[in-house]
């Protein structure tokens, strides 16, 4: 009987291992292999940075959850993957050996591509926050409260070869609108620096009209910004940019001073994983093809941020393609049925529909977009500015936590409420 082991229990691992649970007997085993106890739901991150959430309202320990579905879990890094062998070595020095393995180990955050930039905890230089994890959320937090006191310019941005635009955009929105609950948003410029080559094109080439309705929420909040911004160093309380124009030539440099400061890594594939002989693209992320599945070992798969995506076009500063939840849902829907097919000696035929789709907080109001598919020219293709984005991305924080105390792989918010806006987490064969 097969043994299926996932490393990684983050946004994709969790639902995968729920969903291979419900397709496949008892007879089968799966292990989840995570480098934390606990399973922490990255996009209210945010909200932490700010206060807004403390570390409890989002974290919950992976362990009862999944024995309770008869799915074993070890608290663990993986650190080396022998994939001809098909097993995995974890920090402790334990084997484990499988039939199956999935790979959803998320991102490794470069930090250390830009000298300065980031928490020392993750390889970077000090100088510059993250809200990749809870733990850096945290940090930002603490040095938040400080700042307070004496407020100075803040900036937020993301670095070259970043791909995780919205929530850059998120949480500027939410600084500005807490700062303005304080009456504290006079003491404090806000500057937004990104690789992007214009504001709201999110790594997607733009979705239906980002670009006017992101310039002109950033204007009526005071908002100034650099694109095409490479980031080349950070100093304490500076930054230092190349700006580009849209040919790729110096079209200014900048020194952008700050007292506090946010910007998203490029992300990498996580050491492990990006070890392994021909798994990987040069920068680490899992190549698959359209099943999900390794184009060098046919019994990995793959799904969630640390999988190979082709930017959607080529940018003056190198900028990646987002991979947002409910993408990386469909990509696990995708691996469950086809292990399932290949364990009946059936051919693997489920695909996801990679449809991006983002609700992005902005405090009081929010912005939404859906591009599917998500390489233009696209059949959905809208982004909306309201209130009713705010209360929806508070809906997907408690659905996606109920769903993982619950262990359902697909409950009623994502069935009904998506479904009516015309999306499906498979393609028509799987319907
Ligand atoms: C700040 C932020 C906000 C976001 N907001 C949204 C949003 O609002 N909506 C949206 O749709 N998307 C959002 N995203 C994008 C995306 O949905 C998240 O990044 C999501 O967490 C990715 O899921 P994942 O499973 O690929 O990786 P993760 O959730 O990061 O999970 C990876 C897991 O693998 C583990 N791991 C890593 N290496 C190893 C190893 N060697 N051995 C064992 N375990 C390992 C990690 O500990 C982690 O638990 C956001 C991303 C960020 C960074």
């Amino acid at each position: 009987m097969a043994h299926i082991v996932i490393v990684g229990a983050g946004l994709g691992g969790m639902p995968a291992a729920y969903e291979i649970r419900e397709l496949l007997g008892k007879e089968h085993r799966i292990t989840v292999v995570n480098s934390t106890d606990y399973f922490q739901f990255v996009p209210s991150n945010p909200w932490i940075a700010v206060g807004w959430r403390e570390r409890e309202d989002i974290t919950l320990p992976i362990e009862p959850y999944l024995t309770r579905k008869g799915i074993n879990f070890i608290a663990q890094g993986v650190t080396h993957i022998d994939a001809p062998g098909n097993q995995v070595t974890l920090a402790d020095g334990q084997t484990l050996a499988y039939d199956y393995l999935v790979i959803t180990t998320g991102p490794k955050l470069a930090f250390s591509e830009v000298p300065g930039a980031g928490p020392v905890a993750s390889g970077g230089g000090g100088f510059t926050h993250s809200i990749c994890s809870v733990d850096h959320a945290q940090a930002f937090f603490a040095d938040y409260q400080k700042f307070l006191e004496n407020p100075g310019p803040v900036v937020i941005g993301a670095m070259p070869g970043a791909s995780c635009f919205g929530p850059a955009y998120e949480f500027a929105f939410i600084l500005d609108t807490d700062l303005r609950r304080r009456k504290l948003r006079n003491k404090v410029p806000i500057t937004y620096v990104t690789s992007e080559p214009y504001i709201g094109h999110l790594g997607l080439g733009g979705v239906g009209d980002s670009k006017s309705m992101l310039e002109s929420e950033m204007r009526n909040r005071d908002m100034k910004w650099i694109t095409n911004a490479k980031t080349t160093r950070v100093e304490e309380g500076k930054l230092f940019v190349t700006q580009l124009d849209d040919l790729g030539n110096v079209y200014k440099e900048h020194e952008v001073g700050f007292k506090l400061s946010m910007m998203l890594p490029a992300f990498k594939g996580v050491d492990a994983v990006a070890a392994v002989p021909h798994l990987c693209n040069p920068r680490g992320f899992v190549l698959i093809d359209e099943f999900q599945r390794s184009k060098a070992y046919r019994n990995i798969f793959s799904a969630g941020v640390c999988v190979a995506i082709p930017p959607v076009e080529t940018t003056p500063v190198p900028t990646g393609t987002p991979k947002t939840g409910y993408m990386i849902e469909s990509m696990v829907g995708a691996i469950a049925h086809n292990i399932a097919a290949d364990l009946a000696g059936l051919p693997a035929e489920d695909k996801g529909t990679w449809n991006a789709i983002c609700l992005a907080d902005m405090g009081d109001t929010g912005a939404a977009f859906v591009a599917l598919p998500q390489i233009p020219p696209r059949n959905v293709n809208w982004f909306k500015k309201g209130k009713w984005v705010h209360l929806a991305k508070i809906a997907f924080e408690k659905y996606f936590l109920r769903k993982i105390r619950k262990g359902n792989s697909e409950p009623v918010y994502e069935k009904y409420v998506l479904k009516a806006l015309g999306i499906v987490r498979l393609t028509d064969r799987a319907k």
